[in-house]
């Protein structure tokens, strides 16, 4: 007789939930990490270049895609006045046959060309949109919730503002998953078109990050715009698209980057996220930090409230190191910035405007 216990001895019920054990078998460190492939300063843009490929290949193709720096046709269908700020309301066709909704805001006056803003608001549900019209449908826009008009706020500042209705939300909620989940359901738009993308081998990630470079031409084009001056600001799922648009997008002068900036492991991966988030096989290759890395040296500021639920503290703590180092082989410590302030998953208002100001210059 073996001494081994018998397989069906002892045990107990019900076992443990699996996302732990099931971690803990896939999870690997980033192959093509920062700091597994430790370059040094002069191997640092290769580095970047190679980190840079592996995205773009894990994001996943986008068939009939033209390349979106192209200049495309802008329809102007409105204006909406969110708390008395007049906003152009314009669609744009960013894929054949899929077409984006956006709001222009143009500072009241301008002598010379600007700085700019694209602004990729995070998820929200039809709740989420305040009931007193349509001119307060515009994403971010709002006082209430956890974007706090974020948009708008950089409008008031003086700077150009682009600001995109994510695919999914908004006038673009698939009306099937609309008309299947609660009202305050702010992820049941993206799970149709993200399926559809996961099926077909790409990423609705991919189809954001495009979306949002088409509309980074748009803003660029705009008479009021010094192309030189754009930055890109977003917040939780915005500031998903935000990170991965700047990553792979070097027009993009500066971002801000708030709700997001975490590991994945401690994050996206370790509680329930949107499958928005997901891109097959990237965790194994990068990890956030390193694709924030892939912005030096240009001014990165990062914005994390220290109760985040989703985007744990600890988390944040990890990443930085990855981060900075980054900034550092890039020769520009000073151009990442981290904004930690006490409170939840929201916007903090504030050192935006002063990071913009500090590196896109004045507004006026
Ligand atoms: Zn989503």
């Amino acid at each position: 007789m073996s001494d081994r216990p018998h397989p069906m001895a002892g045990g107990s019920w019900p076992p443990p939930p699996d996302r732990r054990a099931l971690h803990a078998l896939l999870h690997r460190e980033p192959a093509a990490g920062l700091l597994r492939r430790d370059p040094d300063g002069r191997g640092f843009a290769a580095w970047q270049a190679q980190a840079r490929a592996t995205l773009r290949e894990r994001l996943g193709p986008i068939p009939d895609a033209a390349d979106p720096r192209e200049p495309v046709a802008v329809e102007e269908v409105g204006t909406d006045t969110p708390h008395g700020v007049p906003l152009r309301r314009v669609v744009v066709e960013t894929l054949p046959g899929v077409r984006a909704v956006a709001w222009i805001g143009e500072p009241e006056r301008r002598d010379a060309p600007g700085p700019a803003v694209l602004v990729h608001p995070g998820h929200f549900s039809p709740d989420d949109r305040p009931a007193d019209g349509p001119a307060d449908a515009v994403p971010g826009s709002a006082d209430g919730g956890y974007q706090r008009g974020f948009g708008l706020g950089f409008l008031r500042a003086g700077c150009t503002t682009l600001t995109l209705e994510p695919l999914g939300m908004g006038h673009r909620r698939d009306p099937a998953a609309a008309a299947a989940a609660p009202p305050d359901d702010a992820t049941a738009g993206c799970r149709p078109a993200a399926e559809l993308a996961l099926a077909y081998g790409t990423t609705l990630a991919a189809l954001r990050v495009h979306e949002a470079r088409v509309l980074l031409t748009v803003l660029a084009g705009l008479p009021g715009v010094d192309p030189e001056r754009i930055g890109m600001a977003g917040i939780s799922g915005g500031g998903t698209v935000t990170l991965l648009t700047a990553a792979l997008d070097e027009r993009i002068a500066a971002a801000i980057v708030s709700g997001y900036v975490n590991r994945f492991a401690d994050s996206v991966l370790a509680m329930p996220h949107c499958l928005c988030n997901f891109i097959p096989g990237l965790a194994a290759e990068l990890d956030i930090p390193d694709i924030a890395a892939l912005l030096a040296p240009r001014p990165l500021l990062v914005s994390a409230g220290g109760d985040d639920p989703i985007f744990p503290s600890a988390g944040l703590d990890a990443a930085l190191p990855v981060i900075r180092r980054g900034y550092q082989l890039a020769g520009t410590p000073e151009n990442l910035r981290v904004d930690r302030f006490r409170g939840g998953h929201t916007w903090n208002p504030g050192p935006d405007l002063a990071f913009l100001a500090e590196f896109l210059g004045p507004a006026a």
